[in-house]
């Protein structure tokens, strides 16, 4: 069943734009066709169709679903180039994301260019809010772009922990710092450009309690690595 993010002052449930042009001409929902839709309090509703033009839902009930993790993740990617971004913001989003900080570093091959940072942001977000969508989520991730690297020192979570290539080899020690890990806490992610990162930069996240953890053997891409991260973290977040 189709599910959509919506803003709801009681019974009164409003729509944007492009929803509706999705739920009326993409899904082509008649009068009396039922829907889900989740509202800015992650709250999940079943409503029905009750007029085209102008559109307009009622609610037929609140419904009961914990799809979300409990513990909060943020991932700090470092920009890729071409479509790879785009494809770990929708993987980060279907595995539970919370928020997703896009970084440049100093081997990025993509320039944050603040002046067309605005129309990426938009774009990132349309895919975020898609695959929120798509995989039943009561959230959309937040995206951010910033082209401080060191920003990343004022991250609070509870476990911060840098993908570091350099430490490539057995897993143990990324599990055994996720065991210590209690709900509702909160775990900041880092991966690196396809460059890797400079030495300087591992040294200043240590200081800011990133810990290098190895996510194997081998050298996996940059946009790789970061879907795998999130989806080896949120799976054992989800183990029990
Ligand atoms: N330039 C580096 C090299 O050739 O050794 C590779 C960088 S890798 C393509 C991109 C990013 O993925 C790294 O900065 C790191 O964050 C992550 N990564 C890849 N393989 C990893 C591994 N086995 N363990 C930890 N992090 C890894």
């Amino acid at each position: 069943m189709q599910r959509y993010f919506v803003k709801r002052h009681q019974q009164n449930i409003i729509f944007e734009q492009d929803d509706i042009f999705h739920i009326t001409k993409v899904m082509r929902v008649k009068k009396g066709d039922a829907f889900e839709v989740v509202d800015q309090q992650q709250a999940l509703f079943l409503v029905e169709t009750v007029s085209l033009s102008p559109f307009e839902v009622k609610i037929v009930e609140q419904r009961a679903v914990a799809t979300e993790l409990t513990t909060k993740l943020t991932l700090y990617y470092v920009m890729a180039k071409g479509d790879k971004t785009d494809f770990v913001i929708q993987k980060a989003t279907e595995l539970g994301v919370n928020k997703i900080v896009l970084l440049q570093s100093s081997r990025s091959v993509i320039k944050i260019d603040d002046g067309k940072s605005e129309n990426k942001l938009a774009r990132f977000q349309k895919i975020a809010k898609e695959a929120s969508e798509q995989s039943k989520r009561l959230i959309i991730p937040t995206i951010e772009i910033n082209a401080d690297f060191k920003s990343i020192g004022k991250d609070q979570s509870t476990l911060k922990m840098i993908a570091d290539e350099e430490v490539a080899g057995l897993t143990k020690n990324l599990y055994s710092l996720l065991d210590a890990i209690t709900t509702n806490q909160s775990i900041a992610l880092l991966v690196g450009p396809e460059g890797g990162f400079s030495r300087q930069e591992v040294e200043y996240v240590k200081i800011n309690q990133f810990i290098p953890i190895s996510l194997g053997k081998r050298i996996l891409r940059s946009e790789t690595a970061a879907i795998h991260f999130v989806g080896v973290v949120a799976s054992y977040l989800e183990r029990q």
